[in-house]
């Protein structure tokens, strides 16, 4: 069993800051910013790739939600999933990380050659 399975039976603690029947807001370990929340299917899906559009809509509510729950629905936030190794997806079951409480920087990607992709 994946440690975020773990996480919803209760067998690793956390800390949480949401829940419902179908999905589970805890803070991250190590956040990267002053409120650094998880959010998680309760079943366990691999990653963004496997992840239906019905669950998605759930998502979509609950991570509103989250944000509204810790105060930074109206400040502002961001909201990241990574998939797979190039995203450097570390847990095998999807999260989606919310990220907010200060003014957040952008550019931690990659150096980029986008001529590939256009
Ligand atoms: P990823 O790199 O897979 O997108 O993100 C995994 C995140 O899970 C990391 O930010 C890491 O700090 C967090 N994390 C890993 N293990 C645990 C844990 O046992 N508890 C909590 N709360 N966060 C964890
Ligand atoms: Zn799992």
């Amino acid at each position: 069993m994946c440690i975020f399975c773990k996480i919803v039976n209760g067998e690793i603690p956390s800390n949480k800051v949401l829940e419902n029947d179908n999905f589970l807001a805890f803070h991250d370990l190590n956040p990267k910013a002053p409120a650094h929340i998880l959010t998680i299917p309760k079943v366990h899906v691999d990653s963004f790739n496997e992840l239906t559009p019905e669950t998605m809509a759930g998502m979509t509510t609950f991570i509103q939600e989250v944000a509204e729950t810790v105060g930074i629905k109206e400040s502002g936030y961001r909201v990241i999933t990574n998939v797979g190794d190039n995203g450097g997806q570390e847990v095998k079951h999807l999260h989606f990380h919310v990220l907010g409480g200060t003014k957040l920087k952008w550019g931690h990607e990659a150096d980029a050659n986008s001529a590939d992709f256009i």
